[in-house]
């Protein structure tokens, strides 16, 4: 059942976005929407799942466990891929017993559920924590929160080879670089491997910028030995992670033209459309925006 998941490589669209903010500055953006890659199945997590997956199956596993909140959109991917593929999940979740829109879709999915508590969440790095869950759940493979290390990032380099395939159709021959919004900056990881230094990657950080993310992003890209890495991380969490101010509401409710989130994708452009009204790029520039998705946990907001 895992197999089939692993056969699964779907092709996000490259599309323009006409916003008049750009068009005012001149500069051009393509969004390549992996919110929209399957009915069930949403955003980066699905390819940060991926290599995680296929260790999985390597290992002989059954089915995936792993830990998320209650609004998680790696859990929702990883529930949503279980169901689409038929292999077994379980969902180790922060804190009490709340029916949130994620949470019933988890079951829905069939994902097992267990409450840890938050004190129990936060043992989740302490050596031996999976060790009672594998003993209870002995052919379930543990994936880590979020999908993220180095092989979260390993899957979506892919999304470098798939927008390049489809720049003609934009009338493009190149781009100038990409911008997308970061928790852990795995996702950001991948872009920065996958170009090797051909192009800069703009990360806008979710989380505020004492979290440690420029410190991981660096130790994916020395692991993976890339010796020239081409990337900029910048603040765009407004305060902090899941802060949600009356600018950034009226900015999301205003761009009708995409949907967006407010945790993550809201603040990325939102950012993009300040460093545009700078002047940061010079008319004739071409960016690709990526749509990480995330429109499911919005639910629970609304
Ligand atoms: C998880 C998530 C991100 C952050 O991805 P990282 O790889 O952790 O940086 C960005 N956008 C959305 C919608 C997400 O769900």
């Amino acid at each position: 059942m895992l197999r089939c998941a692993l056969d699964w490589q779907p092709q996000p669209l490259l599309e323009p976005l006409r916003l008049d903010w750009l068009t005012r500055a001149g500069v051009e953006l393509a969004v390549l929407r992996l919110d929209r890659i399957d009915s069930l199945i949403s955003g980066n997590k699905w390819f940060k799942l991926i290599h995680h997956l296929r260790a999985a199956h390597e290992a002989g596993a059954e089915g995936v466990m792993s830990l998320g909140g209650a609004y998680s959109n790696h859990l929702h991917a990883l529930a949503a891929a279980g169901k689409r593929f038929g292999f077994p999940t379980v969902g180790l979740l922060r804190g009490h017993p709340v029916e949130t829109p994620t949470v019933l879709d988890l079951q829905a999915f069939g994902m097992a559920l267990h409450w840890l508590g938050y004190a129990g969440y936060r043992e989740r790095h302490a050596p031996g924590f999976w060790d009672d869950w594998c003993a209870r759940y002995p052919h379930f493979y543990p994936v880590p929160e979020g999908g993220s290390g180095l092989s979260g990032a390993q899957g979506c380099k892919a999304w470098v080879t798939r927008a390049r395939e489809q720049l003609a159709t934009l009338g493009w021959r190149d781009y100038h670089g990409w911008w997308l919004a970061c928790g852990t900056g795995t996702s950001l990881a991948g872009l920065v491997l996958a170009e090797a230094g051909a192009h800069p990657v703009y990360g806008v950080l979710a989380v505020p910028p004492d979290h440690g993310v420029a410190q991981q992003v660096d130790g994916m890209v020395k692991t993976a030995g890339l010796a020239q890495p081409c990337y900029e991380l910048l603040d765009g969490s407004r305060g902090g992670f899941a802060r949600v101010d009356a600018d950034l509401t009226a900015f999301i409710q205003g761009t009708g033209e995409i949907e967006l989130e407010p945790l993550y994708t809201g603040k990325a452009l939102l950012l993009l459309k300040a460093r545009v009204d700078a002047g940061q790029f010079a008319a004739g520039t071409r960016l690709i925006f990526v749509h990480t998705g995330g429109l499911q946990g919005r639910r629970g907001f609304e």
